[in-house]
């Protein structure tokens, strides 16, 4: 099969909203008026993002959902995707499998597949998604204001527990394992959350890297600091980790490594004037994601964890970054 064939079979589908989809130089996409395209990119590389090996259908899933996520954190609508393939061969129950998982998320968000690029190469995945936000709307990184309370969706930790497990460097009853194992390779992405968040969220990040590392980066870009409760997520985590089994006891220190640092998480995490936290609640039951209240912006810049006492708690909490 070649090239043609190949993205004839398993990335071509027919327009829906956009002007114009697959097979010419460009896509066309139509923004509605008074609407700012939202844009951002994702790379995946295999032995870096994912393990050779791994389901081409979650790979597929994951692929797209991290671009949508991006789109959550700035509470814009998906529209559509391009996706750049270097693929080591062609593999056809793999590209089915993987057409599959990214298919069916692009359709659950009504995102299309509007272009892209296919080559032979190492196995990398590189997705740009487009999506459409009331001009002005957008959630920022920037808008953090003292005094604001600091949330997190979801439950911060789960992946990477299920990373560790894998790994082989944590045990997880297999139930528990089975629970979380998806909270890594198929994430959530919080888009009705971030639609739900226009309006009411100050600032708002998508936590990719790691909470506390991807927290700094809105507390950087809005001049403020924080007061964070440690044990906010790390007591969500301990629940989600002890669910299936009460003898599943994982120690604090690497509960509070996995909340904190753990990574992969792809939840919103944002900022909301204490006056809105019955609205940040009614947005969170509307779009089905639960939000924890974590903390509080400060005048005072730098991050501060506190233990249950409020007490300072020391500790080192780096983030991911791929070149430190
Ligand atoms: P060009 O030579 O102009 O770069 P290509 O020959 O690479 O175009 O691609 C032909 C058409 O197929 C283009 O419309 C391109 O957007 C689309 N395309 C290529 N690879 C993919 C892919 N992996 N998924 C979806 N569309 C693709
Ligand atoms: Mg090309």
């Amino acid at each position: 099969m070649g090239e043609f064939d190949l993205i004839a079979r398993f990335f071509t589908r027919p327009v829906r909203r956009a002007a114009l989809g697959v097979g010419d130089d460009c896509a066309l996409l139509a923004p509605a008026p008074g609407m700012q395209l939202a844009v951002s990119s994702d790379m995946l590389v295999e032995g870096r993002h994912f393990f050779a090996g791994v389901d081409p259908a979650a790979l597929g899933h994951k692929a797209l959902a991290v671009n949508l996520s991006d789109l959550a954190a700035c509470g814009a609508r998906p529209l559509a995707f391009t996706l750049a393939l270097a693929l080591p061969r062609v593999d056809e129950p793999w590209l089915e499998a993987f057409a599959r998982g990214l298919l069916a998320l692009a359709d659950e968000h009504g995102c299309e597949l509007v272009g892209g690029d296919t080559t032979q190469g190492p196995l990398n995945i590189c997705i740009t998604i487009f999506g459409e936000v009331p001009a002005g709307q957008a959630l920022l990184r920037s808008g953090a204001q003292a005094g604001h309370d600091i949330y997190v969706s979801g439950t911060p930790g789960e992946a990477r527990l299920a990373l560790d497990a894998l790994r082989g460097q944590l045990h997880l009853p297999a139930a528990t394992l089975a629970r979380l194992r998806p909270r890594l390779e198929r994430p959530t992405p919080r888009v009705a959350l971030g639609l739900a968040l226009r309006g009411l969220a100050t600032s708002a990040i998508d936590v990719s890297d790691g909470l506390l590392g991807d927290l700094g980066h809105v507390l950087k870009a809005s001049g403020v600091g924080a007061d964070i409760d440690a044990f906010a997520t790390t007591d969500l985590l301990a629940s989600s980790a002890c669910h299936e089994s009460a003898t599943g006891q994982i120690d604090q220190n690497t509960l509070l490594q996995c909340a904190l640092a753990g990574g992969d998480d792809y939840e919103l995490a944002f900022s909301a004037a204490p006056a809105q936290r019955g609205a940040v609640q009614a947005a969170a039951a509307a779009s089905g994601t639960p939000v924890t209240r974590i903390g509080r912006i400060t005048q005072e810049p730098g991050l501060r964890l506190l233990d249950r006492a409020g007490q300072a708690l020391q500790g080192r909490f780096a983030s991911f970054d791929h070149f430190a």
